[in-house]
Formats: structure tokens, C-alpha cells, sequence
């Protein structure tokens, strides 16, 4: 059976955190391998990503991944946070650079780690940690190249990085492409498709212009004209992840990742059209 997870972000507000928990309550009995929190920009949110993944450990039975950047910190902050990370009982972090606080170009800091692969090599010399790295199908904004960024993908992997996870397309030929030129590089890791969908087109469209995914034109047109018609907005969302998810495992691939933006209905609906994960 195809494997699933699913990422949220920690909540700010209360009405947020009420929102999250309702997601994780309707998303759990698809059973996903895993489920993701990510680590705000700059370690922003570090307490509310901690506080979120021991409510997971202690309130559900679903495996946590905690998501952990070394932008903007020491060496000896970011490997508290590790052996904190520990202490909780997580056994599997995803493993990031960051971004500047203010979206600058990145500079390590002074007593920290370079980049991913010194935090990964990090994790891995503590021991006791899945490690899952992350992955560009249509390159990194700041890389050179498609080349670049598979290098760097492949040095994640030497420095102990077992699953890649891929930023999010949403034009299945990009993850396609990319499935090729990793199997070329002889790269082997499970690599998780990032699939992203939403409703708020709108959204999706500028998230996907900061970080370089293309928005293909047949996709615009779909939405073209359901501006102000939320229920046509959600029929589309979920016809398009649920052919993005079927094609991708049609081909090949042996994971889905869902970046659910905290809401469960569309995740929920792909997954139980597709027959994914426990409840079909
Ligand atoms: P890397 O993969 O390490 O590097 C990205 C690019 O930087 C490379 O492609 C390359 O161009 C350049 N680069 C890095 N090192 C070198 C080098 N030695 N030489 C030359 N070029 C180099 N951000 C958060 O703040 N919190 C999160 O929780 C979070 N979760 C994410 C989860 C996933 C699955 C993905 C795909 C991204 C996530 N991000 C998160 C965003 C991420 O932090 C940014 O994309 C950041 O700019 C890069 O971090 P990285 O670890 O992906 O970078």
C-alpha cells in the first residue's frame, strides 16, 4: 500500500489550534507513516512546534516527525532543541537549512552550522534519528541548477538523510523529470511528492511564485472564473490532487506527502478517493 503523511504547521491563535486538532482528528485513521511539524522561520516557533508535537505523542497514536532548521542559531542552541526533541520521544526529524529571518541571502551564523549537511550530520552523530531531508524538483530559488541542487541532495544523503521530501508542483511532469535525473544520479531514497491542495488558488499561486514552482496554464483555467465560488474551488482542488497523486503512483511512486495548510477535508477526500492509507 502506498505510504502517506501529512504536515501541519503550529497554530498561533486559539480558534487555530482548535482548527489543527479537528484536522489531525479526521486525517489519524487514514493511519499516515507519519505527520510533520514544521519549525517556524528562524526557529519563530519553536515552543508552539514542541508543544504541538508532545501533544501528538501524548494524545494520539499517530508517529511525529519534527521539522528543525539551523538559520539564525548556535550550534548549541540548535542541538538543544535535538536533545529536547529526544527527551520527547521523537525519533524522526526533518532536517533543514532556513530561511533568513528576512528572506535575505543566507549567511550561517557566527557559531552554527553551515547548512543542511552539518545539521544533518549533526543529527546523525547523536544517533537514535530517522532523518528526512528536503528536495527541489524545479531547483531551489538560490540554486544554480537542477545539478546543483541534486548534489546538494546527494551529500544530505552521505551526511545520513534516509527520505527526501519535496517542495511542493504542481505540474506532475516536474516530479516526473525529477524521478529521472535522481535515478540517473543513482540517487535511491524514498522521495515523498510534495502535494499541496487548497482552495485559496490565489494563494497557491503566490506561495508557488517565492519558491519557484510553475503553476501550469491548464491549471489557471481551471480555476479561471471560481473566484468567488469556494464549493467549484473545492471540486477542482480535489480532482486536480487526487489525478496529481494517481499519476505520480501510477508511475512509480511509493509515498504521498500532503502539505494540508492544517485543513483536513481535501487531504481526507484525495486519500479516501485513491484508496490511500487505512480508511478506504
Ligand atoms: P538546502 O537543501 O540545504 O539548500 C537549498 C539551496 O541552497 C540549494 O539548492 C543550494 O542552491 C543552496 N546551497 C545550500 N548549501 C550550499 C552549498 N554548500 N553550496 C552551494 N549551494 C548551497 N522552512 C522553515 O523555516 N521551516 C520548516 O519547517 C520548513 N519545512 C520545509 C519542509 C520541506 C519538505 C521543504 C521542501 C522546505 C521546508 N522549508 C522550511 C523551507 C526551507 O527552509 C527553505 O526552502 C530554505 O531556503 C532551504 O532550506 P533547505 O534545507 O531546504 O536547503
Amino acid at each position: 500500500m502506498a505510504g502517506l503523511s501529512f504536515e501541519f504547521f503550529p497554530p498561533k491563535t486559539e480558534a487555530a489550534e482548535a482548527n489543527l486538532w479537528s484536522a489531525v482528528e479526521r486525517l489519524a485513521p487514514l493511519k499516515p507513516d507519519f505527520v510533520s511539524v514544521t519549525y517556524g522561520a528562524g526557529g519563530s516557533t519553536r515552543d508552539r512546534t514542541h508543544a504541538c508535537l508532545r501533544k501528538l505523542i501524548e494524545e494520539t497514536s499517530l508517529t511525529p516527525a519534527a521539522h528543525l532548521t539551523c538559520v539564525a542559531a548556535s550550534k548549541d542552541d540548535v542541538d538543544s532543541v535535538i536533545d529536547a526533541y529526544q527527551a520527547a520521544g521523537i525519533r524522526h526529524i526533518v532536517a533543514l537549512r532556513g530561511d533568513m529571518p528576512d528572506m535575505g541571502a543566507f549567511a550561517a551564523h557566527a557559531d552554527g552550522y553551515s547548512g543542511s549537511v552539518e545539521l544533518v550530520e549533526a543529527i546523525a552523530a547523536r544517533g537514535g534519528f530517522e532523518i528526512s531531508v528536503s528536495a527541489y524538483p524545479e531547483k531551489h530559488p538560490e540554486s544554480k541548477s537542477i545539478e546543483q541542487d541534486i548534489d546538494l541532495l546527494k551529500a544530505k544523503i552521505d551526511a545520513g538523510a534516509s527520505r527526501a521530501i519535496t517542495q511542493f508542483a504542481f505540474d506532475t511532469q516536474v516530479f516526473l523529470r525529477y524521478r529521472d535525473a535522481l535515478l540517473k544520479a543513482n540517487i535511491d531514497i524514498p522521495i515523498l511528492p510534495g502535494i499541496m491542495p487548497t482552495t485559496n488558488f490565489k494563494g497557491a499561486r503566490r506561495m508557488a511564485s517565492l519558491c519557484g514552482a510553475s503553476v501550469p496554464d491548464s491549471l489557471i483555467a481551471k480555476y479561471d472564473g471560481l473566484e468567488d465560488d469556494l464549493a467549484a474551488r473545492k471540486i477542482v482542488a480535489a480532482e486536480v490532487a487526487a489525478e496529481q497523486c494517481k499519476t505520480l503512483l501510477d508511475e512509480g511512486f511509493n509515498d504521498i506527502h500532503f502539505y494540508t495548510l492544517n485543513q483536513a477535508d481535501l487531504a481526507f477526500d484525495v486519500c479516501t478517493e485513491l484508496g490511500l492509507g487505512a480508511k478506504r
